[in-house]
């Protein structure tokens, strides 16, 4: 599969590249973050690596830095959109894999879900 059939065919691709909009959390040259379309809790946004990787059953050593960097990301991004601090507050991180993982969409995202309770279950 070539770049440009992942770009066609990735939604999460697409939304990285500014194809479909979304509303976006943060942006650098490798990481792309946005809110989620069906929250599921108040707070409930998305952490995707630029880069086309399929799941968190694709990823190698190579990928170390840049998973470090998405994990990294996560308690920064959840504060600033509104998550209260640890322990009242905090945040649940959630990375489905694979059909049985519950995966929808075949490109590596980690969810950040936080927020005052009941939040939605699906
Ligand atoms: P999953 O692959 O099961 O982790 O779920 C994929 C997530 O992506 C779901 O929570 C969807 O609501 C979300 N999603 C799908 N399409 C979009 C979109 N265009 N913008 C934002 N979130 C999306
Ligand atoms: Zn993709």
């Amino acid at each position: 599969m070539s770049t440009l059939d992942k770009l066609d065919n990735c939604i999460f691709c697409k939304i990285a590249q500014g194809l479909i909009p979304s509303r976006k959390v943060y942006e650098d040259d490798e990481i792309f973050a946005f809110d989620d379309i069906h929250p599921l809790a108040p707070v409930h946004f998305l952490i995707i690596p630029k880069m086309h990787l399929v799941s968190m059953a694709h990823v190698g050593p190579e990928h170390g830095a840049l998973l470090g960097r998405i994990l990294l990301l996560a308690p920064q991004l959840a504060l600033a959109q509104g998550c209260r601090p640890y322990p009242e507050g905090g945040f649940r991180i959630l990375t489905n894999t694979g059909a049985e993982g519950g995966q929808e969409v075949q490109h590596l995202h980690i969810h950040v879900m936080g927020g005052p309770r009941p939040w939605l279950k699906r």
